[in-house]
């Protein structure tokens, strides 16, 4: 800017200076040839009054030329013919009717003219008049150089140039003066602004007061927009370090823009490094290689993770999913239909041989009512099998409200259903249980856990042992069933929970159930919040027991 205003400032000026000096030059020639002219004019007077009647000779021309202090005198006949000069031979020079000033002479009386010089910077000046003499009409013509406009501007030069040095002094003084008192408010300006930390700027003079604003409204919009960018930036940040799934964003191996918490923990990730598994792994190496978007499993920890790989500009994506849990879960139904299959299979089968045998006539009169008894048997086996699964899934898909269910009347009311079935095996039955003791829940629900847990408790039990239920109340009301029956076997009793789990296959069929009777009862607590915790000792005995949610 400084710069700029001092080249135009100069150039203005000596431009200014040149054409002055060339006007100067030219209205000074011009006043010296007007000067000249009036100077042969009174020379001319001077002939007209002391030389009219002398001979008009070359001799006659040197003399007043020497008179005159050395002007060219030319005597000219009235048809231009020379007939004198005073400075060359006049037989040798040509006619000189057709020159300027001669030939106005003749039309008028006087002509003047300036012509070129031969000699370099000098114009020769001309005047010439006509004269009558005894009738005899002639012409005097007198001339002399003076300066050309050129020889003057060239005189001049010397001191155009130390002018245009002086100009420059001045000029680079009143630039720097002048750029100095213009720039320092928009200077303080721009400091202020850029300097301030968002506070406004503010200036005295009216004419910045528009800029002065447009910066105050931009630094307010920039402010604005630095927020928004940094609360984006920490909910960002939040996201992607709350995010279950590990997220890298790179551009090259050794390029890592971004990478969150879960990846740098599964990756074993530290600050500014490449990421090991991206050298290391040769499928991933290849994968990155290829820049095809695909998805690798890969094993961290004894879990299962998903390697989701997508490529672009401006970066490049990798999406780790822990797939433990669904992978966990598609084999969990896998499971469960192969179970259910399986369970269905056994019974359908003895149906179907038996009504084969009944159709083909194979089985004997006396034994028709046996076989009879096998397939209602085993139908009531099948639709047993199909009431537990319904019983099972349908938990997921009870949301039937909560009410205050006494479960103290709820055990006596189950137990009692039991009594054949306890005579039946000779099992001592004792019941000891609190009055009024009150849960928030459901009574089919606790209808379905007393059923499970009693009849377990007289199935797994040994001919002439013994069963109890106990229900406390209180704070924390607890429910427990135990028996002195087959027990169950430290490593089995963290599996007896399972679906289809049961302890021996070979109870699979005959008394014993399909294995969903205790997943059923913990299914339950888990939704109620219900601590459901199991003791036992093979050969001794089991008890299961229930701590219910603290009353309120
Ligand atoms: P099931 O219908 O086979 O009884 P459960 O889910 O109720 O299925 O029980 C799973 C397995 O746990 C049973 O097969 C049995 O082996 C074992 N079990 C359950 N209760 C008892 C108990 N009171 N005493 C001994 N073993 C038991």
């Amino acid at each position: 800017m400084r710069k700029r205003i001092l080249l135009v400032t100069l150039l203005v000026s000596v431009l200014g200076i040149v054409l002055l000096s060339i006007l100067f030059s030219d209205v000074f020639y011009r006043q010296s040839i007007e000067a000249v002219g009036g100077q042969l004019q009174i020379y001319m007077n001077v002939f007209s009054a002391e030389r009219q009647n002398e001979p008009l000779d070359s001799a006659t021309a040197a003399a007043f030329s020497e008179e005159l202090g050395g002007v060219r005198v030319t005597f000219l006949s009235a048809e231009g013919e020379v007939l004198g000069d005073s400075d060359a031979d006049a037989a040798q020079m040509e006619d000189h009717s057709g020159r300027e000033e001669v030939a106005e002479a003749l039309e008028t009386g006087e002509g003047f003219a300036v012509r070129d010089s031969a000699t370099l910077g000098y114009d020769s000046v001309y005047y010439c008049r006509a004269f009558t003499e005894g009738g005899e009409a002639y012409l005097v013509r007198l001339a002399v150089q003076a300066d050309s406009g050129l020889s003057i501007f060239v005189d001049a030069l010397p001191t155009l140039l130390l002018l245009l040095g002086l100009d420059i002094l001045i000029c680079l003084f009143v630039a720097w003066i002048a750029t100095s008192y213009i720039l320092r408010p928009v200077e303080k300006l721009t400091q202020e602004a850029a300097t301030g930390a968002g506070k406004e700027v503010h200036t005295d003079y009216p004419e910045l007061q528009p800029l002065a604003k447009m910066m105050n409204d931009m630094n307010a919009e920039i402010g604005a927009q630095l927020t928004r960018i940094r609360a984006d930036r920490r909910i960002e940040k939040l996201v992607l370090g709350s995010m279950e799934h590990g997220i890298v964003i790179f551009r090259s191996q050794d390029d890592v823009l971004l990478i969150n918490k879960t990846a740098r923990r599964l990756l074993g990730y530290e600050k500014n490094e490449p990421i090991d598994c991206f050298t290391a792994d040769a499928e991933v190496a290849a994968l990155l290689a290829a820049g095809e978007p695909a998805t690798l499993a890969r094993k961290i920890d004894g879990r299962d993770y998903s390697f989701r790989f997508t490529f672009g500009e401006p970066a490049n994506v990798l999406l780790i999913t822990d797939m433990t849990d669904i992978m966990a879960a598609a084999r969990s139904k896998n499971d469960f239909i192969a179970n259910v299959t399986h369970e269905m299979n056994t019974p359908l089968t003895s149906i179907r041989g038996f009504a084969e045998l009944i159709g083909a006539g194979a089985v004997p009169p006396e034994r028709l009512k046996s076989a009879s008894d096998t397939i209602i048997k085993q139908s009531d086996r099948l639709s047993h099998l199909i009431r537990s699964i319904i019983n099972f899934s349908a938990i997921d898909s009870d949301d039937l409200p909560d009410y205050e269910v006494d479960l103290s009347e709820v055990v006596r009311e189950v137990s009692a259903t039991f009594e054949p079935s306890l005579r039946q095996k000779n099992i001592a039955f004792t019941e000891e249980v609190e009055d009024g003791v009150k849960v928030l829940s459901r009574r089919e629900r606790l209808v379905e856990i007393l059923n499970n847990l009693v009849s377990n408790g007289i199935r797994y039990n040994k001919e002439g042992g013994s069963l109890a239920v106990r229900l406390v109340g209180g704070a924390r009301p607890a429910l427990s069933v135990s028996d002195t029956g087959i027990g169950i076997s430290k490593e089995n009793q963290g599996r007896i929970f399972d679906r289809f789990y049961t302890v021996d296959r070979s109870h699979n069929g005959a008394g014993g159930g399909f294995g969903l009777g205790l997943a059923t009862v913990k299914k339950l607590c888990r939704r109620a919040g219900w601590k459901l915790s199991v003791e036992s000792a093979l050969g001794e005995g089991t008890e299961f027991k229930i701590e219910f949610a603290p009353r309120k």
